[in-house]
């Protein structure tokens, strides 16, 4: 080992000791998102020496992140947080591996992704990504590391694991109806800390693999920090689970992007026959003077990324455009981060809008 003092502390630990951090400096993790769960998740396995990280986000850090993403400073704000996480994460333990991917997860990227790594930590706020995460994670026979906070409580649990019980034996199916995220229901910073923390213990314990260490597989972990009360709940593998009963090669992992709300594409001739959705330019304010559509509203992109959202009902219908519709995209990304739920971009923008005007 090349820095012997960096990990002293925890290599005298019986449980540890150098041929756990062996094992640690041999490891590879996979955070599924940089945000309230995976930063704090990040942190401590990139200060324990887990040899390659790999983070995936598409998101930019926003004002309204810090307040609990911690590896994020105010000067990041407007970066890719899956790049600046590892700008963070590299000044703590510059002898690590971190890899970024600042893509959305999808079913198309996941696999390959997934096979690249030890284990898959689940760092994300929808069921959408979760489902598709434990599919993929069976799938490919990876443990992940699961994690979720509404309000004061948490969960976590270690699923897949040495044929333990999935994500889908405990919930076969997304819950219908709409489930709020941070963004709409609201998250102290500390909670979210307590829970990716306790992410990041469970998959140091899935590399152990010390007897006297055992994860939380087959086991949710909850805790009200109402009362601080923390429970284990027993979940037994499911024998007609529609994707863990399967064989590995059947399973085709089901994911249905964009999960809290939906981007769709409309031609500038539907934007124009719908009265009723609110228009929105996000081209930048020299664009704008030129000439945009009446009735719009204006928030430049520049101003989504960095975190300056207008403030509609999150169930109002939104027509975004941009001069030629790639921006608008980006802007219907941030939209739906942000929990709206009917969220459309105008293919083509503002020049396909005037051609036909
Ligand atoms: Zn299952």
């Amino acid at each position: 080992m090349s820095d012997k003092n960096r990990y002293e502390r925890q290599v005298i630990l019986p449980e540890i000791g150098e041929s756990g951090q062996e094992k640690l400096s041999n490891a590879s993790v996979l955070c599924i998102g940089a945000g309230g769960l995976g930063c704090p998740a990040l942190l401590y396995l990139a200060a324990a020496g887990v040899g390659h990280l790999g983070i995936v986000d598409f998101d930019v850090v926003e004002e309204t992140n810090l307040q609990r993403q911690v590896l994020f400073t105010t000067d990041q704000i407007g970066v890719n947080k899956a790049k600046a996480a590892k700008t963070r994460l590299t000044a703590l333990n510059p002898e690590i591996e971190i890899d970024v991917c600042p893509e959305e997860l999808t079913d198309k990227n996941a696999q390959a992704l997934f096979e690249k790594y030890d284990v898959i930590i689940d760092g994300t706020d929808n069921f959408s990504t979760k489902f598709l995460i434990n599919d993929v994670a069976v799938k490919a026979n990876k443990p992940f590391v699961y994690g979720s906070i509404l309000g004061f409580d948490g969960q976590v649990s270690v699923f897949n694991n040495q044929d333990g019980p999935c994500y889908r034996c405990l919930f076969p199916e997304a819950p219908k109806g709409h489930v709020p995220n941070c963004a709409q229901a609201g998250v102290i910073g500390a909670v979210a800390g307590i829970v990716g923390t306790t992410q990041a213990m469970e998959a140091i314990k899935v590399i152990l693999e010390n007897k006297d260490l055992p994860p939380l597989s087959g086991c949710l972990w909850t805790i009200d920090m109402h009362t601080m009360e923390s429970k284990r709940l027993r979940i037994s593998k499911n024998e007609n689970c529609t994707v863990c009963s399967k064989a590995q090669k059947e399973i085709v992992p089901q994911y249905s992007s964009p999960v809290c709300g939906f981007v769709q594409e409309v031609t500038p001739e539907q934007a124009r026959l719908n009265s009723s959705a609110i228009l929105i330019d996000v081209r930048e304010i020299e664009e704008w003077n030129e000439g945009y559509i009446e009735n719009a509203r204006h928030a430049p992109l520049s101003d989504l990324m960095q975190g300056t959202i207008p403030d509609l009902p999150t169930d109002c219908e939104i027509i975004l455009y941009c001069q030629k519709g790639i921006r608008g995209e980006k802007a219907a990304q941030i939209f739906k981060a942000k929990g709206y739920l009917n969220i459309n971009n105008m293919s083509g923008g503002y020049a396909a809008w005037v051609k036909c005007s």
